[in-house]
């Protein structure tokens, strides 16, 4: 007989992972425990990963008694552990896993932990798809084809250091950024710096925390101009619709690059006025993004944990600049009539807490922000929320509610996951869950 409603996933001592045979799963908003709305979950997209979490026991609802239930051991005694799914690009997570941090667990690595649980048969996850884009979709990557074309690259730019730091990207992290340059389709990536004006806390390039690993080696000697020239232009020319953009998982801040990156750009438009040159970035330098829009810069994406400055600050931890820097340097792309978007890191119960939604409506009307790209934040939650400290959860609304509260403030506003190449800057595209939307209607 079908399932109705997805049973709790658990991990023995070993890390081998099972579906319990009678207590059903249930989530955590970042401020309750509750059970996902069945329209909430999807069967588990293709390139998500599933975690064991370390130290962590499991909490699932009784369907008889409807309580809650805390799983220390197993039939065999052994100790059990939550788990997690993490889940494949261009989707979000509507909801953390639920699971009690026992004394002495580990922090853990830097992904976005969401709820996982399984029904007839399968995994399912309370997520939504915010991109139709296909441009990371994991079938489309096929590793020989790959390695054949950076084979190809070597001999075509024998001297291009950021060719060669690119192939480490696709080859050794599977960057799906560096894995399309050398595939010749939609986005390159120009990693220009090895510094940075913030230390943020879940920093993937550079992790101050010693309990946390960073996933990449951050670049160590700066790009200069004629090679990032070289790769933007070869992408431009031979992409339809191509984008570029400074700002990658393994570099610093690219604005802290100022003059390689205006020489670039300036480089670039004389050579081909093809694609779009994008910039992504923490804005922190308004007088150099100033400068880049004049140089040639076409957009800018933004991150952002939060517009609340005192928990952009416990993110961040910026180093000579504040959260009106980055508002100012939206301002001077808008101003200009240039293209903004947000890299918003969705944390469900920060991000859909009506404190938030205020100061973000105010960051996006001042700064005349056109699209919001919904990211999972990747990080520890506990140790998110203890960096934030208090008040950073306070009655969440829910992420699907966070969104289409945004979109009825904003209707030209676009959400997605990915920078939009040219023919789609300035269209507002589909909002996400809006089949969802009559399960929120008070
Ligand atoms: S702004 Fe980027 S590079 Fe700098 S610390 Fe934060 S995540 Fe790392």
């Amino acid at each position: 007989m079908a399932e109705s409603y997805p049973r709790v996933m658990v991990a023995d001592a070993e890390g081998r992972i099972f579906d319990h045979p009678d207590l059903e799963m249930l989530v955590w908003d970042g401020e309750s425990l509750r059970r996902p709305e069945r329209e909430e979950l999807i069967a588990l997209p293709l390139g998500s990963d599933v975690f064991a979490l370390p130290g962590r026991s499991p909490l699932a609802a009784d369907p008889d008694t409807d309580e809650v239930v805390e799983l220390n051991e197993g039939p065999d005694g052994g100790q059990l552990n939550a788990v997690s799914a993490f889940v494949a690009p261009a989707y979000v997570r509507l909801y953390h896993p639920a699971y009690e941090t026992r004394d002495g667990a580990p922090d853990l690595p830097l992904y976005a932990y969401g709820a996982v649980g399984w029904m007839n048969g399968r995994l399912y996850a309370p997520a939504i798809r915010v991109d139709s884009d296909k441009r990371q979709d994991p079938y489309r990557f096929d590793v020989p084809e790959i390695e054949a074309k950076v084979l190809e690259f070597k001999l075509r730019y024998p001297r291009n250091k950021t060719v060669r730091h690119l192939e480490h990207c696709a080859l050794v992290y599977h960057c799906r950024a560096a894995q399309n340059y050398f595939l010749g389709r939609w986005e390159a990536p120009m990693p220009a710096a090895s510094t940075c004006n913030a230390a943020c806390i879940g920093c993937i390039s550079d992790q101050p925390d010693v309990n946390v690993e960073a996933a990449h080696t951050r670049l160590d000697i700066p790009a200069d101009a004629d090679d990032l020239i070289e790769v933007a232009v070869g992408h431009l020319e031979r992409v339809p619709n191509g984008v570029v953009s400074f700002g990658q998982g393994c570099e610093g801040e690219p604005l802290v690059q100022g003059p390689v990156l205006e020489a670039t750009l300036r480089g670039i438009r004389a050579r081909t006025d093809k694609g779009v040159l994008n910039l992504n970035s923490n804005a922190s330098l308004p007088k150099v993004v100033a400068k880049l829009a004049d140089a040639g810069l076409d957009a800018i994406r933004i991150s952002l944990n939060s517009t609340r400055a005192p928990y952009y600050e416990r993110y961040y931890r910026p180093t000579g600049y504040d959260l009106a820097d980055v508002l100012q340097s939206a301002k001077e792309m808008t101003s200009r009539g240039l293209y903004v978007s947000l890299n918003y890191f969705v944390f469900p119960g920060v991000s859909d807490s009506p404190a938030e939604i205020e100061s973000l409506c105010a960051f996006i009307e001042e700064g005349g922000v056109q699209m919001i790209q919904l990211r999972n934040l990747n990080i520890d939650p506990q140790l998110y929320l203890r960096e934030l400290g208090e008040g950073a959860v306070s009655d969440p609304i829910g992420v699907i509610p966070f969104i289409h509260t945004l979109r009825a403030r904003f209707p030209k506003l676009r959400f997605g996951y990915y920078n939009p190449p040219r023919t789609k800057q300035g269209r507002k595209g589909p909002l996400p869950g809006a089949k969802l939307a009559p399960l929120y209607a008070t």
